[in-house]
């Protein structure tokens, strides 16, 4: 499979073209297609993979198919990561496949940096938030953001959220999603514990490993 076989956006196609990711990787050729088809999906891959792409490529295109947001709107899609270092590289790989397209708008939302600007950020309306579940959970309980609108929800390194004790915080926001979304759930490993997230959370999913 080829990024020209996936019917991506133009403009997303000139951004592959820019970054000089002649083929998919092994892990892209997988779940591209099953995330772009509107199924939920369990992900057991590693940082290295090019799983970022994977994901955020997907999200922007499905993004594209929405309305566009106005002020005030909440997110159309959110990716839940566990550090800040991680999250920043997810909002690179954002940017890197939506600088091309107008008006398209992502926050980071990550703890240890300025809340108030953030808050402005997501009022002004964005279309994807790359978030540490902590932080987005502020952000929630102060109104500065919902899930109203969310169709689209990424759990990246879930394993290591769940290390790291933020379980209450995805249940949190999965349990408050909109009925009809999409979930793709990426873990290096598969305890049991995912197992149960997954079974809860994902909808009849595609299982795809590397
Ligand atoms: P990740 O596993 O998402 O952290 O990606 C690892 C690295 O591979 C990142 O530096 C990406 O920019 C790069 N990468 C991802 N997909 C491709 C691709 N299809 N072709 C070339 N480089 C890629």
């Amino acid at each position: 499979e080829s990024f020209m076989d996936m019917c991506l956006h133009v403009s997303i196609m000139k951004d592959i073209e820019f970054h000089e990711y002649t083929r998919p990787t092994s892990i892209q050729a997988q779940a591209m297609p099953v995330a772009l088809s509107g199924r939920d999906l369990l992900g057991c891959a590693e940082t290295g993979s090019g799983k970022t792409a994977a994901f955020t490529i997907p999200m922007i295109q499905h993004c594209l198919a929405q309305a566009p947001i106005k002020r005030g709107d909440g997110p159309l899609a959110l990716v839940l990561a566990p550090t800040r270092e991680l999250a920043q590289q997810i909002e690179k790989e954002v940017k890197a496949f939506s600088r091309s397209l107008e008006n398209f708008k992502t926050a980071i939302v990550v703890g240890g940096t300025n809340i108030a600007e953030q808050r402005s950020e997501l009022r002004g309306g964005v279309s994807i938030v790359v978030a540490t579940p902590g932080r987005f959970l502020d952000h929630l309980q102060q109104g500065n953001t919902s899930l109203g609108r969310i169709s689209f929800v990424v759990l990246d390194e879930a394993d290591r959220m769940l290390d790291m004790g933020f379980e209450p915080q995805i249940r949190e926001v999965m349990r408050n999603l909109p009925e009809k979304h999409q979930t793709l759930l990426f873990s290096a490993t598969m305890p049991v514990e995912i197992e149960e997230l997954a079974q809860e959370y994902l909808s009849n999913p595609v299982q795809v490993k590397v």
